[in-house]
């Protein structure tokens, strides 16, 4: 099994599937639709049934049921893409087995266990790394090539194991992506994203998720005879941001500690904007942290005047944790898998939002489980084989009939 899961994943990491920012349509980039493809080829190989790939870009596959008396159905869904911001062209994976546990070189930087000690326990095992010159892509495609596995695994051996819904989607990373997904093809009473973090790990926290954007009119005069009269938009800006709780800010906060933190501010004197996004993974101390938005929004107009200050507060996301404690069926299962292969399960909450979060609400619980990647999203990342191989019989054992 592991060598399939090896050859798997080092196929899949190998073809560039880099998602773009600011594009419309989806997916954001066509060459994901090679690994679509790909996908597609190797599912019928498999003998998977109602094969399909949609114009946006996602693959769908169902492995019926080999018992007559099973009507459980779950679903394992990965994504494709890599991230936007490092490139994803020309992967070289380096195979390291039997990891000394020392620095190892790549070109231009190295993974030194003093700057990242997760490797420390590594120590014997298989790493799978960059070259150093692009992300590895680990993110998501441990996360494909565990569930191409697993399949792989039923189709081979036959053991009993009930319908199996799998989705490969695209544009995860740019988070465009999933409102595409057409649920009517995954008719499953749960599903488990497979992405990211430690192989034990079973996600089921998310932030809740709004931007706030606040708009400064000032009144521009010439600074000659300035005196009295002009009101500076963007000193006014810097007044505001200067009354928001500087120990919200993402560089100070971390586990359940909620943030907000400025991401843009444009500004000259007749007009100043500040972009904001806030995050708790408590709904009601999401709403305090837009109430003091609007507080210091409050002050500033109090201060200088009606209208100088104008505020504008979206949702985005919220925190799946709401629908999922009250559908624990998933939870337990896949405690009860990773008990079954003596594996400790931990759960920690996810400082973001994650595709099975939107999923959840809309009808499909879906919390997440680990990868064993590590150090996503740079030249820095790299994955441990006998992790990812965990997760696979983590999934396997999920998959057996009840
Ligand atoms: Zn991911």
């Amino acid at each position: 099994m592991k060598t399939v899961l090896l050859n798997n994943f080092l196929r899949y990491v190998k073809m560039d599937t880099m998602s773009m920012e600011d594009v419309s349509q989806t997916p954001s980039t066509e060459k994901q639709f090679a690994l679509a493809r790909l996908l597609v080829e190797e599912l019928k190989k498999l003998g998977l049934k109602d094969i399909y790939l949609s114009k946006e870009c996602f693959v769908y596959a169902t492995l019926p049921t080999n018992r007559t008396d099973c009507d459980d159905s779950i679903g394992f869904i990965a994504h494709m893409d890599t991230i936007p911001g490092f490139s994803g062209t020309n992967v070289n994976p380096n195979i390291i087995s039997n990891y000394d546990g020392k620095t190892i070189p790549l070109k231009g930087i190295e993974l030194n266990p003093k700057q990242f000690p997760a490797l420390k326990a590594l120590k014997g095992k298989t790493l799978i790394t960059t070259d150093g010159t692009t992300v590895l892509g680990a993110d998501d495609k441990a996360g494909i090539a565990i569930i191409m596995t697993m399949l792989w695994h039923y189709v081979t051996t036959n053991e009993p194991h009930a319908t199996l819904h799998v989705a490969f989607t695209p544009d995860e990373e740019i988070g465009t992506g999933i409102e595409h997904f057409d649920l009517d093809r995954f008719p499953c009473k749960y599903a488990y994203t497979i992405d990211g973090g430690a192989f034990n790990d079973i996600n089921f926290e998310n932030f809740n998720a709004a931007s706030a954007q606040i708009t400064l009119h000032g009144l521009d005069i010439h600074p000659g005879s300035a005196k009295n009269q002009m009101l500076h938009a963007s000193e006014v800006a810097m007044e505001y941001h200067a009354m928001l709780p500087k120990e919200q800010k993402p560089e100070y906060t971390d586990q359940y500690e909620g943030f907000i933190h400025l991401t843009q501010m444009d500004g000259s004197v007749g007009e100043a904007k500040l972009s904001y996004i806030l995050r708790d993974h408590n709904k009601a101390l999401l709403e305090k942290k837009k109430q003091i938005m609007k507080d210091a929004m409050d002050f500033i107009n109090k201060k200088y005047g009606k209208g100088i200050a104008e505020i504008q507060i979206k949702d985005s996301y919220q925190n799946m944790a709401e629908i999922i404690l009250k559908n624990k069926e998933c939870l337990t299962r896949a405690k009860k898998a990773m008990e079954a292969l003596h594996i400790m399960p931990t759960s920690t909450p996810i400082r973001g939002g994650t595709d099975g979060a939107r999923l959840t609400f809309r009808g499909l619980p879906t919390p997440n489980l680990g990868t064993g990647g590590y150090n996503c999203h740079g030249p820095y990342e790299f994955a441990c084989l006998e992790e990812m191989e965990q997760v696979t019989k983590i999934i396997i054992e999920i998959s057996k009939v009840k």
